[in-house]
């Protein structure tokens, strides 16, 4: 028998059970261990709220939870819990799968100013992450800077420029739709530090913007380069380019077309624009910004700055996993010091804790079979005998000493019953965005 303790139960950690079923079937078990009391991670956490079709892939997930060879060990902390090396002494093989759930730094003077956000802690706060549940954002000001032009960024300005009806159907919490509607947010300026060609975002995620009922993206047609120059594009990108011409060549219904209920919302693509610093007393202010020309690919101040009045500011910029005790860690990368995915005898990483944030959902399914091929080839294939670690029944042995109640995969049904009963008309779910209420939920106390 094969036992397999997975750290995080997103999709990284979800692919890599479904691997190790495939790989071992009735001679593996696998342990999926989440700090939360509820599972999928990014699909719950990060995805954006209005995305429901993306969200659905947590239904394979729950085809693999549902075996009885995998189990789901939520609200458990590996690290503080439970140690690694705890870990390694009950389980074959340990993989992190944690993700990377920490904002990367700006590194400029003044990013620790009020109202100036990481994506991680925003999309966590309208995802309704525990964690970022109470972050209470303030939207009392026309302007907001959201840095960086990946898809991050375009979820950040989309939300922001919702109308109320354009979120039914989406699982945005209470307190961040409540907050939203409130806003007083006209003006969405989407920070590039490099040009068009150079955009991280892709095609159907920029198609989204033009279908929004009282926003419109607006880009300077000087600051597309010559179209035959779209060529040399790979297909996708060359497609994403070509909403960014759609943009610039519609001259701005948003300053002629009839005042939409709510007030209109322009989001304004500001490319060659690096931030320098976030200006403001207690509060963000205003953004400094410097025009930057490209210099073999790169992004090279000019020396003219100019600054942007603004409110709130959100950073989306890219993540980082977050430090495990013992466990050795590339800060200059932000994920764990592997190679292809091992760390350690015993010990290995998938998903971004592997290979940095990138990539969709999907691509975690091949990296989650290929890192079950490297355990099995280290672990000498298939070993009938029974011999090994003590798996599931170690566990179970230190969690009650511990006196570690952990949330079941039944007990998660529950909490999801639950949030689906609470769901405002129309809405798949209404989550609950603390612990101690998850877990009354599940019935646990
Ligand atoms: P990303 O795609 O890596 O984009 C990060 C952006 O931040 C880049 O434009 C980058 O510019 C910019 N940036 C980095 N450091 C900066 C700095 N110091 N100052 C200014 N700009 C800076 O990251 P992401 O948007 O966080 O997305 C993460 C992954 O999730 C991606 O693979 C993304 O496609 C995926 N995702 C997918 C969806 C979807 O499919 N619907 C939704 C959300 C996220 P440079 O290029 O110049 O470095």
């Amino acid at each position: 028998m094969r036992h397999i303790a997975i750290v995080g139960s997103g999709p990284a950690g979800y692919y890599t059970a479904e691997a190790a079923l495939r790989q071992w079937g009735d001679g593996v078990r696998v342990d999926i261990f989440d700090a939360l009391p509820v599972p999928f991670g990014l699909i719950r956490s990060g995805v954006a709220p209005d995305h429901q079709s993306i969200k659905g892939v947590s239904r394979r997930y729950e085809t693999t939870a549902l075996s009885e060879n995998v189990r789901f060990v939520g609200n458990v902390y590996i690290g503080r819990d439970v140690t690694v090396a705890e870990l390694r002494d009950l389980y074959d093989a340990v993989v992190l799968a944690t993700g990377a759930p920490n904002d990367r730094k700006l590194g400029l003077p003044g990013e620790d100013l009020a109202n100036v956000f990481g994506s991680a802690a925003f999309v966590g706060w309208y995802n309704g992450h525990p964690q970022f549940s109470g972050l209470a954002p303030q939207l009392s000001n026309d302007t907001a800077v959201v840095i960086g032009n990946g898809n991050v960024a375009l979820d950040v300005a989309r939300i922001l420029a919702k109308s109320k009806e354009e979120f039914a159907g989406s699982d945005i919490v209470r307190h961040a739709l409540d907050t939203l509607l409130g806003s007083q947010v006209r003006r969405i300026v989407i920070l590039g530090r490099r040009g068009p060609h150079q955009i991280a975002m892709t095609p159907k995620e920029l198609g989204e913007l033009t279908h929004l009922t009282r926003a419109w993206p607006h880009v300077d047609p000087a600051d597309l380069p010559p179209a035959a120059e779209d060529a040399a594009l790979e297909p996708g990108q060359r497609k994403a380019v070509s909403h960014l011409r759609a943009f610039a060549a519609v001259e701005s219904e948003a300053e002629t077309g009839p005042e939409p209920e709510g007030g209109r919302v322009v989001i304004d693509f500001d490319f060659f624009a690096a931030p320098r610093a976030i200006l403001g007393e207690t509060r963000v202010e205003a953004v400094e910004v410097e025009r930057t020309r490209l210099e073999n690919g790169k992004a090279v101040g000019t020396g003219e700055t100019y600054r942007i009045p603004a409110g709130l500011v959100i950073a989306c910029i890219g993540y980082q996993t977050s430090p495990i005790p013992d466990v050795p860690y590339d800060d200059k990368l932000g994920r764990f010091a592997n190679e292809d995915g091992r760390i350690a005898p015993g010990l290995y990483c998938v998903g971004w804790a592997r290979r940095g944030p990138t990539g969709t959902i999907g691509t975690n399914r091949p990296d989650g079979f290929a890192i079950v091929e490297k355990i099995s080839d280290d672990l000498g294939g298939f070993r009938a005998d029974g011999a090994g670690k003590p798996g599931r029944p170690g566990f179970d042995a230190l969690a009650a000493e511990r006196g570690i109640d952990y949330v079941k995969f039944t007990d998660w049904q529950k909490i999801d019953e639950a949030e689906i009963a609470n769901a405002r008309d129309g809405a798949p779910r209404e989550k609950f965005v603390a612990v101690e209420h998850m877990i009354e939920a599940a019935g646990k106390h």
